[in-house]
């Protein structure tokens, strides 16, 4: 024991001092890049860490001091550069949820910045000079859009349910089929919402196939409402059965109860509906007869993450009254990118364009194909030998939208002789900005459909020097 706790001692009077790292020609530039302060800071952790370390382990040496200077030039830079930051998806996934689900709009980014850099008016009326409310500007682009009685927004989709099922039934009982008691991912489960929110779930019918008298037999003088779930990245297939929205609202019509409709991602009006293959439309159900119905900003809709609930201005105005209402509301930042996106909608002819989300799903093909061969040519043409050629597959929609219906794409697969694909998928995502591939079949897949503009270069950068 006493050797080794000596030969602890040794090694870490081996630690070089923060000066001689701050001396090093990596720290030396990463403070000009971030600062002193920050070089120190990241200098003194990483060299605490070391001794730590060091003291658990009598054999260990420390490492040069120029590796040492490396990993705290790391540290301030990931420090200073932010968590969230710029990244490029190459997986084709258009709603990648770790990618941050949609892409918002140049208008967004720009009206925050013209708008936001000082005071706003967020919760004034210019006319009266008096308090007024943050989200009824978007409430009312919403209204335009869908042409709804109203709408009130919160921080996603999970809130506006929550909010919609706690205003409308809380200690009171909501009928719910077992077909649609769901998981969407993220940790939103039907059940675990229904029970946070205060309100009774009552399940009828079965797992495979559920009828409108299984709801009708489980009403009670206690029912507040009927509820439906768009299930989202599941599917019951064969033998099944669901009332539409249609029926349920004339139920709900009969027995003076809403019908809460979760749609989940928000396709908002069916015409886009029918371009993206059938997720549901908010219009659809709206006309329909659903009372409420509640989505996501940040999926197709393509916007800022926040969720909507639209429908009957009663119930609307229940919602907005509510005390969570209060600890759901919005940013400002948040706010102002929504109606910046919405405001694309209002030009009929050209969000399919101004929406990214939209622009990417509807991107034709041979546009797709031409970028996946000309960059496979180009990264053939370095010397690096990587293997590159165009092929055949799919992207998808994700976040839980359209979950069996991959979407025509051209990809680029890459392969080196001597890398692995997990090898070259980490080289790219070391890369700043680091780039996100798909794996398959021990290729590395590059689907153009979800890059943006230029950043095809970036690839070829992070591929021109391989050893
Ligand atoms: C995605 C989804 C949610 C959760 O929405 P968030 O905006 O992520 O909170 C809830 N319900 C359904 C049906 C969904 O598809």
């Amino acid at each position: 024991m006493a050797s080794k706790s000596s030969a602890s001692q040794k090694a870490l009077r081996a630690v070089p001092a923060v000066q001689k790292l701050l001396d090093e020609p990596a720290l030396m530039e990463a403070q000009s890049r971030f600062g002193r302060d920050a070089v120190v800071a990241a200098a003194r952790e990483v060299l605490d860490e070391l001794r730590e370390k060091l003291r658990g382990n009598g054999g260990a040496q420390p490492p040069e001091t120029s590796v040492l200077a490396v990993q705290a030039a790391a540290r301030a830079g990931k420090r200073s550069l932010g968590g969230i930051r710029k990244a490029i998806n190459a997986t084709g996934v258009i709603l990648h949820t770790g990618l941050g689900r949609a892409v918002l709009p140049e208008a967004a980014l720009r009206d925050i910045a013209q708008e936001l850099g000082g005071y706003a008016i967020v919760e004034v009326d210019i006319e009266t000079g008096q308090r007024g409310q943050r989200d009824l500007a978007a409430a009312d682009l919403m209204r335009t859009i869908l042409g709804c009685e109203a709408a009130t927004v919160v921080n996603n989709n999970a809130a506006a349910t929550m909010l919609a099922l706690a205003a409308v039934a809380r200690g009171k009982e909501v009928i719910v089929s077992r077909g649609q008691l769901v998981e969407i991912g993220g940790g939103f489960r039907v059940p675990e919402v229904l029970a946070e929110s205060g309100a009774k779930m009552i399940e009828v019918g079965t797992t495979n196939r559920t009828h409108l008298r299984d709801y009708e037999r489980a009403i009670t003088p206690e029912t507040a409402a009927l509820l439906a779930v768009h299930p989202s990245n599941f599917r019951i297939v064969g033998f099944t059965a669901e009332p539409g929205i249609a029926e349920l609202a004339e139920l709900g019509r009969k027995h003076n109860l809403p019908v809460i409709h979760d749609i989940g991602s928000g396709a908002l009006l069916p015409d886009l509906a029918e371009e993206l293959r059938h997720e549901p439309a908010v219009k659809a159900s709206l006309d329909a007869g659903a009372s409420l119905v509640t989505f996501s900003c940040d999926k197709i809709l393509g916007g800022p993450q926040a969720g909507f609930a639209v429908g009957r201005a009663d119930l609307v105005e229940k919602l907005r009254r509510h005390p969570l209402y209060r600890a759901f509301r919005l940013d400002k930042l948040i706010l102002r990118a929504l109606e910046s996106t919405l405001a694309l909608y209002l030009d009929a002819g050209r969000r399919g364009e101004t929406v990214p989300t939209l622009r990417m799903l509807r991107r034709p093909l041979a546009e797709i194909a031409a970028v996946a061969e000309a960059l496979a040519q180009r990264l053939r043409e370095q010397d690096v030998e990587l293997d590159a050629g165009a092929a055949e597959d799919s992207s998808r929609l994700g976040s839980g939208s359209l979950p069996e219906r991959d979407i025509p794409t051209r990809v680029v697969r890459l392969r080196h002789p001597r890398h692995s694909a997990e090898e070259l998928a980490a080289r790219l995502r070391a890369h700043t900005p680091p780039i996100f591939a798909r794996i398959q079949d021990e290729r590395v897949l590059i689907d153009p459909r979800t890059l943006q503009a230029g950043e095809e270069e970036e690839i070829v950068r992070a591929l021109a020097v391989i050893e």
